[in-house]
């Protein structure tokens, strides 16, 4: 299998379109140009619009057969160049090739089992007087913006319901990896009905026109939560749709009966998965005073048998940052531990001369609550990991915090583990497990962690208006009736 050539078009009412105006793209490993990328005008943002809005017309009364058959395409599309797709992720994102892996082979899952979700009408009233149906009617154009640390698996969390639910698509991609999403569109011009699914690129400023375009009835957004502030004021201006996924915070709680050398590497890719650039990665690391010292020991000896580097290499476990202002952004949470005298129990040391935006796995030894690096996100491989032992203490701890993506527990004694979940304020709740998702499973975030959710029939209702349709079987206005008692 060949790798794709270096050429990246975006696509407008299935066709190709090149923009006036190209910016670059990187590999985070090397911080190589490796191809140039578009950036759509306005005025092409608008040629998108109209084509959506004209794929609609026909698309929202296609069968759920026909919406099936296309999400199938585009998972066939995908698996048939799985191969060229995960070293493009590789080589756009930075992500070792286990990764790119998940990613793609779970994109492929994800879009077959959208396939099988449909939302029938809902049959409230069906008597001899009247019948009462919701149904679940498509809202028309969805602008999907997606971040940067799972370009494909999260454009497909919205490509999928969206045109299984009977919507048209403009995605915008994250101006740090827009390749793969390019590719993909490409693809599929083969395969879907023009205008169906569009693909445009370019900087921040896309989403932002994104967000305020009459055209577009609903955003579903991936990012930051200040983003996402953003996103949701200027969707006001036309009161589009939106569902927000953002940033998190989340907390873990291992309890003082685990075996600190059984957990340890659990524990580490909790934290560290994707390199720490991941929304629901743990960010803080609670472990129970009576074995904190054996659990730290037991991570930082994890740690070093770990790799970081290029994530083409083969023994490659983690890679870089993915792009320079994100590499600035976590030297800050480096520097601000080092002002503050806080103990690194591995890692802390850059290195100003690699390749690329490389950054030592870092575990921070018991900083104190209040400290930029525990409650701030840094989406970077470095973690606070914090001694508890009054449990209702570590709850409130866990809880003290604006997001509320996801949390985990983990433990032998289970009623505690449950007790301690019960009580915990985010959207996902793992126990003794983590990071473990299903396209029938409702994914989001609480508080500032976002609004709506995706995945499962919830999350396809995101994609639909209600629309409820009555019928009076009694109605007493045929011809000769006037006069006559009902
Ligand atoms: P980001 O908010 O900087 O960018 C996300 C996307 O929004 C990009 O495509 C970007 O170009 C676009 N954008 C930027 N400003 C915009 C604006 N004003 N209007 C419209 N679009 C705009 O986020 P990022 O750095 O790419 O991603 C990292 C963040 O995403 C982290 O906070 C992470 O936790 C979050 N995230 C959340 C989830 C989730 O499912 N909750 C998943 C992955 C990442």
């Amino acid at each position: 299998m060949n790798d794709f050539d270096s050429n990246f078009s975006m696509t407008i009412d299935g066709q190709a379109a090149d923009a006036p105006q190209t910016g670059e793209a990187y590999n985070p490993a090397t911080r190589a140009v490796i191809a140039r990328v578009p950036h759509a005008t306005r005025a092409q943002l608008d040629q998108a619009v109209t084509a959506a809005r004209r794929a609609f017309e026909s698309w929202r009364s296609s069968s759920q057969a026909d919406r099936a058959a296309a999400l199938n395409a585009i998972a066939d599309v995908l698996e048939r160049n799985a191969e060229a797709f995960m070293r493009l992720l590789t080589k756009e994102q930075g992500k070792p090739r286990a990764g790119a892996e998940w990613e793609i082979l779970g994109s492929v899952y994800w879009l077959r089992e959208i396939a099988k979700q449909s939302l029938p009408d809902e049959i409230v009233e069906d008597s001899l007087d009247r019948r009462v149906i919701t149904r679940f009617s498509p809202l028309g154009v969805v602008g999907g913006i997606t971040p940067w640390n799972f370009p494909v698996l999260l454009a497909v969390w919205k490509i999928a319901p969206a045109l299984a639910a009977g919507n048209t698509i403009i995605v915008k991609p994250s101006p740090f990896t827009p390749l793969c999403t390019l590719k993909l569109g490409e693809l599929c011009r083969s395969v879907l009905p023009r205008g169906v699914f569009n693909v445009v690129t370019g900087g921040d400023e896309l989403g932002q026109w994104m967000t305020a375009h009459e055209g577009i009835d609903k955003i579903a957004f991936t990012g930051h939560t200040e983003t996402g502030k953003h996103v949701m004021r200027s969707a006001a201006g036309s009161l589009k749709r939106i569902t927000l996924e953002l940033g998190g915070n989340d907390p873990a709680i291992v309890l003082p009966d685990v075996d600190p050398q059984a957990i340890a590497p659990q524990l580490f890719w909790a934290a560290f998965q994707n390199n720490a650039q991941f929304c629901n990665a743990t960010k803080r690391l609670y472990v129970h005073e009576d074995i904190y010292d054996e659990v730290l020991a037991a991570l930082v000896a994890f740690t070093r048998t770990q790799k970081v580097g290029d994530g083409a290499e083969p023994d490659t476990a983690l890679g870089p940052i993915q792009n320079a202002p994100q590499y600035q952004k976590v030297c800050e949470y480096f520097d601000d531990c080092r002002r503050n005298g806080y103990r690194f129990a591995t890692g802390g040391e850059l290195d100003p001369h690699a390749k690329g935006w490389f950054v030592p796995v870092t575990l921070v030894d018991n900083p104190p609550e209040h400290s930029r690096i525990v409650t701030e996100e840094p989406f970077g491989p470095i973690l606070p990991v914090l001694k508890w032992r009054d449990e209702a203490d570590v709850v409130r701890r866990a809880n003290d915090t604006i997001y509320g993506l996801g949390a985990s527990v983990w433990g032998q004694d289970l009623a505690a583990v449950e007790r301690i979940g019960a009580q915990l304020e985010a959207g996902t709740v793992w126990l003794n497990e983590i990071h473990q998702y299903a396209p029938g499973q409702a994914f989001g975030g609480h508080k500032q962690s976002g609004i709506g959710c995706e995945n499962s029939l919830h999350g396809l209702m995101e994609y639909t208006n209600w629309k409820t349709i009555t019928l009076n079987r009694k109605a007493g206005f045929g011809r000769g009736r006037v006069g006559k008692a009902a």
